[in-house]
């Protein structure tokens, strides 16, 4: 395990590990996670193996094996007797982990496998979320993409002068001008479906890299905290400290229902939860309805444990061993309520419990959170109570804004026994 220095300031985390006035947890207590053996009702494909590019900040490279190879067009039908075998309505797709558009062949053959129906005909339509760094993309994928339902996700992370100090070319040319018109073309051709994520490094100003997203038309923008080995490449405390100025006037300007605001995605799940949607004793479903598919079929929890052998727990041909199943879901992803630190804290219901893959691969050990996620999650939760608070106040209709995705998310994650 790689223990990440994380630098956050003491007296920051103090400040932010109180809970805001009026706030009380117990009515929002999400119900005891059921015991029942691991179903897999969704999948994470690592369909080509490896990434294209070399980004400065990327964590699963510190911990995926380099050179892994392609998945096959014969595995997605091993997939499919699998999920044939095993008796369950499969819910979703994730492609991501290497670069899914550098095996285009097999997005292709998965899209023509789940026409009609996957895995049994008539049954419904197992949605599919790609996540790429568009650098791949050409004018026919646009078109292909924008028209196959699939939820697309780019990884871009503001304007240029952020970007490309992070996400480059081997070479180390930034990949900023190679993507940014894709992010415009498909933000406007599919408005609903598509979304991108920010990593915020250390220096990344998240104000600037918000307003950039929002110039070039995207309406769901996910920003999250980099993750690294080296001390100097996540956020510093200034930096964290300017993403808690950023949420406060974000709460402002969402308060104030400002025209076009793009959604701040966890943020906005996160309102949600305050009034009782979607909270949960963990963070998702990793190694508990879904699992990673490495490129030979092997089965981790998910993407960012795929390769580290220590996690792996079972395989397609195989089926999901369940004794290491169950222990990966009795230690390392434990609900929150069996941590030591997450008990204490007020936000847990609003958090869900630390990232698994973080805390086991980055964190301090003994499955306890890294503290910068805290931080982060912990100002996002602040002003996600400030925001319901003002809005229940003055305008609770306004609040309604915030329930379509969540009953969405409520919806799917009961549907596939995410939730109880
Ligand atoms: S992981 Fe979430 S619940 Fe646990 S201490 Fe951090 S913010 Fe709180
Ligand atoms: S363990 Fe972390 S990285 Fe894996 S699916 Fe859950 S939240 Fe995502």
């Amino acid at each position: 395990m790689t223990t990440i220095p994380t630098g956050v300031k003491k007296n920051l985390l103090r400040s932010l590990s109180v809970a805001p006035e009026g706030f009380d947890r117990t009515c929002l207590m999400p119900q005891p996670l059921t015991r029942c053996p691991s179903r897999i009702s969704s999948l994470a494909l690592d369909i080509s193996g490896r990434c294209n590019l070399a980004c400065r900040y990327c964590a699963e490279s510190a911990t995926q094996p380099k050179n892994r190879p392609p998945m096959e067009p014969g595995q997605l039908k091993d997939i499919r007797l699998f999920m044939l075998k095993q008796g369950q309505e499969l819910a979703s797709f994730r492609l991501g982990s290497g670069e899914p558009m550098l095996n285009k062949p097999l997005l292709h053959e998965l899209q023509r496998l789940i026409e009609p129906g996957f895995p049994v005909s008539g049954a419904r339509r197992p949605e599919v979320f790609i996540t790429t760094n568009g650098t791949l993309i050409e004018k026919d994928d646009i078109d292909w993409l924008a028209a196959s339902g699939w939820n697309v996700k780019i990884s871009i992370d503001g304007p240029a002068s952020v970007h490309d100090r992070w996400r480059v070319f081997p070479g180390g040319n930034g990949t900023h001008s190679r993507i940014s018109g894709i992010v415009r073309v498909l933000a406007e051709k599919m408005p609903e479906k598509f979304s991108v994520t920010a990593v915020l490094a250390a220096g990344s100003d998240p104000e600037k890299v918000f307003g950039a997203l929002a110039s070039l038309g995207v309406r769901r923008i996910e920003l999250v905290p980099a993750v690294h080995e080296d001390p100097a490449i996540p956020p510093q405390n200034e930096d964290i400290e300017r993403y808690g100025e950023f949420i406060d006037r974000y709460v402002e300007r969402a308060a104030a229902s400002e025209t076009g605001l793009p959604q701040l995605v966890r943020f906005s799940n996160r309102v949600a939860r305050i009034m009782g949607y979607d909270n949960s004793y963990v963070q998702c479903g990793a190694g508990r309805n879904f699992v990673g598919v490495g490129p030979e079929g092997e089965f981790y929890p998910c993407f960012r444990f795929i390769g580290v052998k220590a996690y792996r727990m079972g395989s397609i041909a195989a089926g999901l061993d369940s004794r290491l199943a169950d222990s990966f879901r009795k230690g390392p992803a434990r609900p929150w309520s069996e941590r030591n630190t997450c008990t204490k804290c007020w936000a847990a219901p609003l958090c869900g419990g630390p990232c698994f893959a973080v805390t086991e691969l980055f964190g301090p050990g003994e499955g306890e959170p890294l503290p910068l996620q805290c931080a982060f999650t912990l100002i996002e939760s602040h002003g996600a109570w400030r925001l319901f608070d003002t809005l229940q106040k003055q305008s609770p209709e306004k609040l309604l804004a915030y329930l379509p995705s969540a009953l969405r998310n409520h919806e799917k994650a009961y549907r596939t026994g995410q939730t109880t």
